[in-house]
């Protein structure tokens, strides 16, 4: 019978990943916990736990981090550079879904987390902070270089070929960075206020507050 598990593992272990994988080692354990052979059952049963625990910290639309992960990281990131969170929020998406559909805007959603996810530095990364709102977190990053991220960002999904997905369609973001040394509700709660600039403003712009005068700067290039 052991013969069996270990092919089963074997096989399987390769071809199969995220829910299938859980369910695998579980089945695996509840096989080895039926022989006796407790060593094994638990070293499945951990496995399908680190993959559950993995998964519960994703959203399972685009694959990128959820708000669960964001609230987690966010209070031990360092901060001695500064830490700024940028609000990305789609434009006018609800007109991407009424004139396309659902499923295509299901398919822009994770296009943009994608895009969003592309050009930031590897200790930085974004969360999908709710429907068609993303978080990009930037650890020990000083304000300008920030900003030129953000802005980065904003430019990569405006020039995206998004005709190619379907004529005439266009996306855009509106982005709020908030820098500053304390992450936390308040640091996203700054960075909310800013996205409003920014969509007040006219959209696909960010916005941020200028870091001598705190005057709030809106901005696309
Ligand atoms: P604004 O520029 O002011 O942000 O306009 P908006 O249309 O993007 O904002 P609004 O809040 O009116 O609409 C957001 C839309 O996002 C409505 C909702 O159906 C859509 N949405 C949220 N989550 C998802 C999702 O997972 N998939 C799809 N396809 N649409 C989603
Ligand atoms: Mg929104
Ligand atoms: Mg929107």
């Amino acid at each position: 019978m052991a013969e069996v598990g270990v092919s089963v593992e074997d096989e399987l272990t390769t071809r199969t990943s995220g829910p299938d994988l859980l369910a695998l080692h579980e089945s695996i354990a509840d096989l080895f916990a039926t022989q006796g052979d407790w060593r094994r059952a638990y070293h499945h049963m951990r496995s399908a736990l680190d993959i559950a625990r993995a998964g519960s910290l994703r959203d399972p639309l685009t694959s990128s981090y959820n708000r669960r992960y964001l609230d987690q990281r966010l209070p031990d990131l360092p901060t001695s550079r500064g830490l700024a969170v940028a609000l990305v929020d789609l434009d006018r998406f609800k007109s991407v879904n009424d004139t396309y559909g659902h499923l295509l805007g299901d398919r822009v959603l994770c296009r943009v987390a994608d895009l969003l996810q592309e050009g930031l530095p590897p200790d930085a990364f974004c969360a999908r902070y709710g429907g068609e709102e993303f978080a990009l977190v930037l650890p020990e990053t000083d304000h300008s270089r920030a900003v030129r991220l953000a802005e980065a960002a904003r430019a990569r999904v405006a020039r995206h070929r998004w005709s190619e997905l379907r004529p005439g369609l266009r996306v855009t973001i509106s982005v709020g960075l908030a820098h500053g040394r304390t992450p936390g509700p308040h640091q996203l709660r700054r960075a909310d206020d800013l996205l409003y600039a920014a969509k007040h403003a006219g959209r696909n712009k960010i916005a941020y507050q200028d870091s001598d005068s705190a005057r709030v700067i809106t901005y696309s290039e």
